[in-house]
């Protein structure tokens, strides 16, 4: 162990645990002991391993309750949310449990005898988890791998480890082998490099800021290793006049305030049709002002702190004197990096208020003229992760979805994610999909076999 890292709760600022650190060595240990226990792993039957990832749900739920408490107090996830991000583990759990029995491979005919294809797995993968959702990232990436055959290396974000723990104890109760599912708190630059680094990690998963990803993704380049990236965002809430204006001025706080901003999906920028741009900001206000802030443990507190005292600062500096702020929520004074659901409404499209991913509880709502316009502005970002659409008019909402460049976008709804279909970013936003129906087969290799089948197969073609 490199020392311990303190688990704060940003609700309270208390010292919640100490976390040993895990080293580099032990890191390598760590990944060497995954590498030697995949044979054993592969050699699980199918429906056996389906079994074991089923029973690692059914753990899931019956500890459902502990879980979300646990990341009340690690991450300041209001209770509601945590318990359905400790849910979306179990299901994820579920989902892919299908998988180890339908990873079939292919026949494909061909002249002369019998080809077939098979789903090896990788072998050793690498989860990088961020700080922001910590269950349900950490099972997007494991609970597919494990299900095709793979061991699992998982570093939980330095700031929020403890679930992920939680979640490891809970495999091994399963009995799901304590080698094919490890979990190692640590740094990112210790053993999440070492992920990126080791020859025998065969795959990265990382969840994160664009700059982190950008240099693991160097790092994979330079050993051709897979790498999923899954990044920031920049994603616009598209409001146009014949929409429903109440209910898209009634749920926009939902689509940005939710985990205090902290969500890598969140529609921090408003996009508001020029004719009702007054009337959706009045509309707007009471509904942010609105919004419960404050203990994250009570039932029915909608937000609750910023992550940790350098993130307010960061998120705060968006905002300081002379920032173009229309109104605010509130925030529970003391202890704690409280930080109030805030409106801007920046004069220029270059803001950084409305070009930089605050990561915080802060929404710039800006107006455009028409569709081509709407369009062009959520298309003027880095970024393309998901968006959503509010209009009345069909043809409108399938020419604009097509027309904006992002992996998850929604019409008359801010949902993102659903474990069974396909999630990620275009542009800056990510590299490949996790979730939805082939996952699973994203955390394996195919390979082509060929069974000559003709009576005399000597001297041929091997074309
Ligand atoms: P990072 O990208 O730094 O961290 C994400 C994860 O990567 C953490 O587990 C971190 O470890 C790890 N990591 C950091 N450096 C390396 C490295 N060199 N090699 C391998 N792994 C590494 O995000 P931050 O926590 O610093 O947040 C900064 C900003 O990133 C946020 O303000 C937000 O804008 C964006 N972000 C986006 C997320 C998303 O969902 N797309 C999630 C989180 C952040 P460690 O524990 O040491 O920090």
């Amino acid at each position: 162990m490199t020392g311990t890292v303190d688990v704060i709760n940003p609700a309270t600022e208390e010292v919640v645990r100490s976390v040993p650190l895990t080293s580099a060595e032990e890191t390598d240990a760590a990944i060497a002991r995954a590498h030697a226990a995949l044979p054993g792993w592969r050699a699980v039957a199918p429906g056996d391993r389906a079994r074991l990832l089923r029973r690692f749900a059914d753990a899931v739920d019956a500890d459902l309750e502990n879980l979300a408490r646990l990341e009340v107090t690690n991450s300041g996830h209001t209770i509601g949310n945590a318990r359905g991000e400790a849910a979306n583990v179990r299901d994820v759990l579920h989902y892919y449990a299908a998988a180890p029995e339908r990873l079939t491979g292919k026949q494909i005919p061909v002249p002369g005898g019998v080809n077939v294809t098979f789903c090896e797995p990788l072998g050793v993968v690498g989860i990088i988890v961020p700080w922001n959702f910590p269950m349900p990232i950490a099972a997007w990436g494991f609970a597919p791998a494990l299900a095709a055959g793979n061991a699992v290396v998982l570093k939980p974000a330095e700031l929020t480890p403890l679930t992920a723990l939680r979640l490891a104890e809970l495999a091994r109760e399963a009995g799901i082998p304590e080698d094919v599912f490890q979990v190692l708190p640590g740094r990112g630059s210790v053993v999440g490099e070492r992920f990126v680094t080791h020859e025998l990690v065969r795959k990265v998963v990382f969840t994160g800021s664009t700059e982190v990803g950008r240099r693991i993704m160097a790092g994979c380049a330079e050993r051709v290793k897979r790498v999923t990236l899954e990044l920031g965002g920049k994603n616009a809430n598209i409001v146009f006049a014949d929409a429903d204006l109440e209910r898209a001025a009634a749920t926009a706080p939902y689509g940005v305030f939710d985990n205090a901003g902290q969500d890598c999906c969140a529609r921090s920028r408003i996009l508001v049709q020029a004719s009702v741009y007054d009337r959706f900001l009045a509309l707007l206000e009471p509904a942010v002002r609105g919004v419960v802030v404050g203990d994250p443990g009570t039932e029915g507190t909608e937000m609750g702190p910023l992550i940790s005292a350098a993130h307010r600062e960061k998120v705060a500096s968006y905002v300081g004197d002379g920032a173009p702020v229309a109104f605010r929520g509130s925030a529970p004074e003391g202890a704690g990096f409280w930080f109030p659901p805030t409106v801007v409404t920046p004069a220029s499209p270059d803001d950084p208020l409305v070009t930089e991913e605050i990561f915080g509880p802060v929404v710039a709502v800006l107006p455009f003229a028409d569709e081509a316009e709407a369009v062009a502005m959520a298309n003027d970002t880095e970024y393309g992760l998901s968006g959503s659409i509010w209009t009345r008019d069909v043809g409108r909402a399938m020419r604009v979805t097509r027309g904006v460049e992002a992996g998850n976008l929604s019409v008359n709804s801010h949902s993102s994610v659903r474990y069974w279909t396909p999630f990620g970013g275009f542009k800056q936003s990510g590299l490949g999909r996790e979730l939805g129906p082939d996952a699973a087969e994203s955390f394996t290799e195919t390979k082509n076999v060929f069974i000559d089948t003709t009576e005399h197969p000597h001297g041929e073609g091997n074309q």
